[in-house]
C-alpha cells in the first residue's frame, strides 16, 4: 500500500511527501486506513517505528480544517512526547494550515488559554495540563471526534490513570479512540475499556 493508495487529502499528501517519507512504514500501512474508516484501533509498537507519524497524519486527514474547534485530542506521558507529536502534525499538516498545539505542564498557562482561545484543530498534550484547561472551560470539547491515547501503558505507570478517565468523561459520547501500547500485555484492559475490535500487533 503506497501513501497514494490511501485516499488522503491532497495537500496532506504533500506534507508527507515533502517531509521525505516515501512510503508508508509496516505500522502506517496497517493502521490508517481503519483508522480513517472510524474503527477505534490499539496499536502496539516500538518507538522508532513510524507511530508518530501514523498519529500525525491520521489526525491530519480526519480534522476539517473549515471549522476552528478541537477536533483531535492527543494524550502523551511526557511533555516531550506531545511537543514532539505536535511538531510533526504541524509539519506535515503544513499545506492544510492545520493548527496545533501542545498543552503541556511546565509551559505558561497564559499562552495555552491566549492558544486555545484563538482556535486551534488539534491539541496534544499530557493529562495533567490537558485536564485543566478542560475544567477552565478554555479548551472545549464538543467538536472532538477522536482521542488518541498514546503510550497508554506508560501513562498508566506514571499514575494519569484517573486524569484520563477525567478527561474522557467530558469528551462526546460519539468518539473515535487510539489507545496505543508499547508493550501488550501490560495495560491491555485498559485499551479494551476505550477501543473495541482491532488489535494490531507490529514489531519491527
Ligand atoms: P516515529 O516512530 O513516527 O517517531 O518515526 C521514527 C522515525 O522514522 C522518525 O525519524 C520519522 O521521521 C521516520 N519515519 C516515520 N515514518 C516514516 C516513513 N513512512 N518513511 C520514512 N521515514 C519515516
Amino acid at each position: 500500500l503506497s501513501f497514494d493508495q490511501m485516499g488522503l487529502k491532497d495537500d496532506l499528501l504533500r506534507g508527507i511527501y515533502n517531509y521525505g517519507f516515501e512510503k508508508p512504514s509496516a505500522i502506517q500501512q496497517r493502521a490508517v486506513m481503519p483508522i480513517i474508516n472510524g474503527r477505534d484501533v490499539i496499536a502496539q509498537a516500538q518507538s522508532g517505528t513510524g507511530k508518530t507519524s501514523m498519529i500525525a497524519l491520521t489526525v491530519c486527514q480526519v480534522v476539517d480544517t473549515a471549522s476552528r474547534e478541537v477536533q483531535a485530542l492527543i494524550l502523551s506521558p511526557t511533555r516531550e512526547l506531545a511537543s514532539q507529536t505536535e511538531k510533526v502534525i504541524r509539519t506535515i499538516g503544513d499545506f492544510m494550515n492545520i493548527q496545533a498545539h501542545a498543552c503541556i505542564g511546565g509551559k505558561s498557562v497564559g499562552e495555552d488559554i491566549r492558544k486555545l482561545e484563538n482556535g486551534v484543530h488539534v491539541v496534544s498534550g499530557t493529562p495533567g495540563r490537558v485536564c485543566d484547561m478542560i475544567k477552565r472551560r478554555t479548551l472545549r470539547t464538543r467538536a472532538i471526534k477522536l482521542l488518541i491515547l498514546d503510550e497508554s501503558d506508560e501513562m498508566l505507570s506514571r499514575g494519569f490513570k484517573d486524569q484520563i478517565y477525567d478527561v474522557y468523561r467530558h469528551l462526546p459520547p460519539e468518539l473515535q479512540v487510539l489507545p496505543s501500547l508499547s508493550h501488550l500485555a501490560f495495560s491491555l484492559n485498559f485499551a479494551l475499556f476505550f477501543a473495541g475490535t482491532i488489535l494490531l500487533h507490529c514489531f519491527s
